[in-house]
């Protein structure tokens, strides 16, 4: 199988990626950030808890979002695996996808990291916020803090996937396509089968 973790800050630009790598390689795309929201938007007991962390920028318990992952890995599906964007998003998580991996016989192909500076990232969500009506990209303040929480929290990840030689910083500026371009070449020099093409043209 070939799994992708699509890893950076918030405004890094992993959602739009994603949907593009996903679609290029044929993979499910799990967000759990997206997953979260219909929670919120279903208006279920967990998007009640959760809604109330993100609005503050705060992350939501790894108990809840590894069992979101769980269950969306032990649907049956036909695909040649999975693209993780927004998760995991600490150590535990990573160990815990590590875990649910093993018991489907599979594991984490590579991790790609978009990069991005701090001052480019609260500008590109300030301007998300104009438009996404999230709350969580309404003010700088709290766009600061996810900022912060992801330094603190989820940067360790790094090193966790860096010893296991699947870590891969890509530049997250640019033009889209060449953001798409750089990760594409990363993706396809550990996955040689042939690329299934979704293009409609
Ligand atoms: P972004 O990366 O732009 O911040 P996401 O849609 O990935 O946006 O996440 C929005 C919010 O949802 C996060 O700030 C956090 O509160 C919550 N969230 C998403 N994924 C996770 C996760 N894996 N663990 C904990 N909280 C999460």
């Amino acid at each position: 199988m070939l799994n992708l973790v699509l890893f950076g800050p918030p405004g890094a630009g992993k959602g739009t990626q994603a949907i593009l790598l996903a679609k290029t390689f044929n993979l499910v795309h799990l967000s759990t950030g997206d997953l979260l929201r219909h929670e919120i938007a279903a208006k279920t007991e967990l998007g009640r808890i959760a809604g109330e962390l993100i609005d503050k920028g705060e992350l939501v318990s790894d108990e809840i979002v590894i069992s979101m992952i769980e269950s969306r890995l032990k649907k049956p599906r036909c695909t040649i695996g999975f693209i993780f964007d927004g998760f995991p998003r600490t150590v535990a998580q990573a160990k815990a996808l590590d875990k649910l991996l093993t018991k489907h016989h599979s594991k984490v192909s590579v991790m790609l990291c978009l990069a991005v500076d701090k001052g480019e990232l609260v500008n590109r969500l300030l301007k998300r916020g104009l438009t996404s009506g999230r709350c969580d990209d309404l003010e700088a303040a709290t766009i600061e803090h996810r900022i912060d929480v992801y330094n603190e929290k989820t940067l360790p990840i790094i090193n966790y996937y860096e010893s296991q030689g699947k870590y891969f910083p890509i530049p997250g500026v640019g033009t889209i396509e060449e953001i798409t371009e750089n990760l594409t070449s990363v993706v396809k020099t550990i996955y040689d089968k042939p690329i299934i093409s979704h293009s409609h043209k």
